[in-house]
């Protein structure tokens, strides 16, 4: 006992080991983040002055309010598009499309910093992504994914809209290249995975329809819809670089001869075929003179024009469709009652056709 008093850990005087008085508590937030500035409400007529003046924040905000589902955020981007409508139009639009790996983003990166470095361009990357809705973030459009692009003031990144059916998605990104032509992008890149319909909606809003293709898997012509080849007004043999220079002339030179079993497209050009290396910047010159020969060319014989008038009604209809759609399935009497008509039809109680009518007669009898 006399022993544990005699500790020296016992002696007040002992400093080897004594507890400091703590610290208070951090606060939860930040205090310093409190001076910054809060994201504005904008009015109507800020939103448009500023997009009109190139302010690449109150763009990303616009384009915000357009992607929500409230009815309130829709209706003040709805006017913002208008009144952004009459300064739109003025760019050249690009599709891009390649299987996951092709080396989409690699590309777009290299294409991005060509354009804006040797052709002074400002350019707006969208992106076209169904599937994201899903997975809950999207995967083309990164800002990540494009590294060297990222860092550019003259290039405006944006991911797909996350919600909705493709139908959406596509409408807000052909609403989203209104709005960036307004604020000055001259040069606006679609992408979108070239894996399903997703490229019949790209096609649908660009003038130029890209399509990148690898070399050296064996089976060049197998895997590619020939729905999506007949689309490309240009196809790109990526990652022409290395020992797989000879394989990428051989593919390009099989696109070629399989381009020659198609018809002629509506515009008259006839697709072309080129090498490159994204990843080594090669041979991206001569893509981005086929593109502006193609735009030229377009613009002579007024198929551009009359492309982008045409695709101007397909989205009038494809509004109309989508609109009538929502507004149907989300009928407080048609959700109660679709779930019933289905479990009888599930029965054999009720055909499908007699179903459908039956429900479309309940949707219209209300209006
Ligand atoms: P994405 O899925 O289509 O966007 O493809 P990525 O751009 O992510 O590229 C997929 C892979 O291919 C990455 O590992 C890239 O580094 C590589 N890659 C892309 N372009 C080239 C190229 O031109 N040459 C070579 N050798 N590799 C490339």
């Amino acid at each position: 006992m006399n022993n544990i008093q005699h500790h020296p850990e016992n002696d007040p005087q002992y400093k080897g080991l004594t507890v400091n008085q703590g610290i208070n508590q951090p606060p939860l937030v930040n205090p310093y983040l409190s001076g910054r500035k809060k994201r504005r409400n904008y009015s109507l007529s800020e939103y448009v002055e500023q997009i009109l003046k190139g302010n690449i924040t109150v763009l990303s905000q616009a384009v915000t309010l357009l992607e929500s589902q409230k009815n309130e955020h829709q209706s003040v981007a709805r006017e913002v598009i208008e009144k952004c409508l009459p300064y739109s139009g003025n760019s050249v639009r690009i599709g891009i499309t390649g299987v996951p790996g092709a080396g989409k983003s690699t590309s777009i990166d290299a294409f991005g910093v060509h354009l804006i470095h040797q052709r002074n361009r400002k350019l707006a990357v969208l992106a076209i992504d169904p599937s994201s809705e899903r997975s809950k973030g999207s995967i083309l459009g990164d800002k990540t994914r494009m590294e060297e692009l990222s860092r550019e003031s003259d290039a405006f990144i944006r991911p797909s809209p996350t919600a909705g059916s493709l139908g959406g998605v596509a409408r807000k990104t052909r609403e989203t290249i209104i709005l960036c032509e307004a604020a000055g992008f001259d040069t606006i890149f679609v992408e979108t995975v070239g894996v399903g319909q997703s490229e019949t909606a790209v096609h649908s809003m660009v003038d130029f329809f890209l399509l990148i293709q690898l070399a050296g898997t064996g089976d060049e012509l197998q895997g590619i819809k020939r729905g999506i080849m007949e689309m490309a007004d240009g196809i790109i043999v990526n990652k022409a670089d290395g020992s797989n220079i000879e394989k990428a002339n051989l593919a390009a030179a099989q696109y070629r001869n399989a381009l020659h079993l198609f018809p002629l497209p509506d515009s008259g050009w006839s697709p072309k075929v080129l090498t490159y290396s994204g990843y080594y910047k090669t041979g991206i010159t001569e893509i981005w003179d086929m593109v502006d020969e193609y735009m030229a060319f377009t613009k002579q014989s007024a198929y551009f024009e009359c492309r982008r008038n045409s695709q101007s009604k397909y989205w009038m209809y494809e509004s109309i469709n989508e609109q009538l759609k929502n507004h149907f399935y989300q009928s407080p009497s048609i959700i109660d009652e679709l779930s019933v008509k289905e479990s009888q039809v599930l029965r054999s109680e009720l055909s499908s056709f007699t179903a459908a009518k039956q429900l479309l007669d309940r949707y219209f009898l209300r209006f």
